[in-house]
């Protein structure tokens, strides 16, 4: 992931692309993957930072969607269950194998649910990942010591994975490079260029320098999450909006409050949803919730009732109630859902599958979606971007490659360094050529000084943001940590870069007024 080299590729022109991305989140990233690995010319642009979207927002879950199941969506929840088991193979450096619990607190609980999730398990097929049981009062007690006690009267333990969506994204990017792909970040897509009526390429700025491109290609993908109809309008101005955008926030709480492996799943909230409470790198991640707003943000904001909301579902289930204070960190981000057919129906009713709409310019639009189902949205999408540019057919071969660092004897729940795979020693290795890098950035959250190097030199890390938000997790971690973190990642990104007082002056402040976002006042 070399950004200057891809700016040469780009200014040089000779290079006619197969195709071009527009979106550096989970499903644009899937995409070029998908292309490059079938050998297409493949370029990725994204106007930010790779996840800085959606795509670092989410639940964090690899999941088939017990939901869905509830909703009696069973097409999603066989395709995301046959995903979430690829995933796990392709990935294990990333993706982790997580159990649940259901406490039930009614007589019939226990029984309904696990009947339910034996039918899950079934769906998996030979990709389970572990036998749904019933427990006991006591059972479920001893594996979820903090759990509200009062009217308990035992659980259902189930199995999904876990893992970490903005390092997933970064190893997507660095997957399609290695299969010969270009992925750009900080560089917006402005305008689509058109040859008869068709479209054949697009326009773009570089949001570092200000240099503006114009790029030719066969075809050109739309994946730009809840920004998709921006660019539907680029093409076509009186088309109608094809997605909402529904917010879903989640709020991080220290480990005490969920101090053993399982994770909590609530599956009936006041207002009809499910919401989780999960650990992830020491931490909890408790959501989420499902708001339908009108701002299409990057940069989204929790809503006051969304915490609190949060906050009292939590305390139904847990022994101690998390207050306002106990928040380390608040994230929101926004889902782009497919506008339904009809009116009035609520978000939480609304199909979470993926939509590809073909315009009749060429542009290829995909919307919808979940993370789990990233690579089978891209080898659809793959398949129709081979018959709009004619392009010479080739098979789909993400089903079982490998994702970058692939390597299976690192436990991301153990190891800090695992979703590096491959590259962890490489990172450590940094430690011995510049002493000056070695030990903990943040021993609190386990984050090393080389890894703010490596984010550099080898994953396109631009900002201090991209290094504390997406490269390491700092700010969803811990939103005060992480502007404790930002002078000293400043000063190290500086000397790399060889960037003055004045670049790291104005990246501590742009970090700042970004985390006070995650703060609760
Ligand atoms: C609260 C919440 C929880 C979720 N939890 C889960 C979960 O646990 N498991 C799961 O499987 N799924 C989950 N999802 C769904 C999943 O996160 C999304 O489906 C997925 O991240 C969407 O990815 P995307 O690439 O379509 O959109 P995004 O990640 O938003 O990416 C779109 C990108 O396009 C870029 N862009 C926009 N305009 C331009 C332009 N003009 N030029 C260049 N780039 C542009 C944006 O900057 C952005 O980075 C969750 C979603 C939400 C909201």
């Amino acid at each position: 992931m070399n950004r200057s080299q891809t700016l040469k590729k780009i200014r040089r022109k000779v290079k006619i692309w197969d195709v071009i991305i527009i979106g550096g989140g989970a499903t644009g990233l899937g995409i070029a993957v998908d292309a490059a690995s079938r050998g297409y010319k493949t370029l990725l642009l994204e106007q930010s930072d790779f996840s800085k979207g959606t795509s670092s927002r989410s639940t964090k879950l690899v999941h088939g969607g017990v939901r869905y199941l509830q909703q009696g969506d069973i097409g999603l929840v066989f395709e995301a269950l046959k995903e979430r088991g690829l995933m796990f193979k392709n990935a294990p450096h990333l993706v982790t194998n997580q159990s649940f619990i259901i406490p039930s607190y009614e007589w019939w609980g226990t029984s309904f649910y696990t009947v339910g999730l034996k039918l899950y398990d079934m769906m998996a097929g030979k990709l389970g990942l572990g036998t749904s049981m019933m427990l006991s009062r006591e059972e479920t007690i001893e594996a979820l010591p903090t759990v509200q006690q009062a009217g308990l009267r035992g659980g259902t333990i189930y199995h999904d994975g876990q893992f970490d969506d903005a390092r997933m994204a970064i190893s997507l990017a660095l997957t399609c490079v290695d299969y010969g792909g270009s992925v750009l970040n900080y560089c917006k897509v402005t305008g689509l260029i058109r040859e008869k009526e068709m479209v054949a390429g697009v326009t773009a700025v570089d949001q570092i320098s200000g240099e503006e491109f114009s790029i030719s290609a066969k075809v050109v993908v739309n994946a730009t999450g809840v920004f998709v109809d921006d660019i539907i309008k680029m093409d076509d101005p009186q088309a109608p909006d094809t997605t909402i955008p529904s917010q879903g926030i989640h709020l991080v709480l220290g480990k005490e409050f969920l101090p053993n492996k399982s994770a909590v799943m609530v599956p009936n909230t006041s207002d009809g949803r499910v919401m989780f409470a999960v650990p992830w790198h020491n931490h909890i991640v408790v959501g989420t919730t499902d708001t339908l707003v009108s701002d299409r943000l990057l940069e989204p904001v929790a809503l006051d009732e969304e915490v609190s909301f949060l906050l009292t579902t939590a305390g139904q289930y847990l022994a101690k109630q998390p207050q306002k204070e106990d928040v380390l960190s608040v994230f929101a981000g926004l889902r782009p859902l497919a506008k339904p057919e009809e009116d009035g129906r609520s978000t939480k009713e609304i199909s979470r599958s993926h939509r590809i709409i073909l315009s009749l310019s060429g542009l290829i639009t995909i919307t919808g979606g979940k993370w789990t189902t990233y690579r089978k949205m891209a080898e659809d999408v793959v398949e129709k971007v081979i018959v709009m540019g004619g392009l010479p057919d080739r098979e789909c071969i993400t089903d079982h490659m490998p994702i970058h660092g692939f390597r299976m004897d690192l436990d991301p729940t153990t190891d800090p360094m695992a979703p590096y795979g491959l590259d962890k020693e490489n990172i450590l290795a940094l430690e011995e050529d510049m002493p000056e890098v070695q030990g903990f950035l943040s021993e609190k959250l386990q984050i090393r000084k080389s890894q703010v190097i490596w984010a550099v030199r080898e994953e396109m890390a631009m900002t201090v943001e991209d290094v504390l938000a997406r490269r390491t997790r700092a700010l969803f971690l811990d939103a005060r940590e992480s502007i404790r973190l930002a002078p000293e990642v400043a000063e190290l990104m500086a000397n790399e870069l060889k960037l003055d007082d004045a670049w790291k002056a104005s990246q501590v402040k742009e970090f700042n007024e970004v985390a006070a976002g995650y703060l609760i006042a």
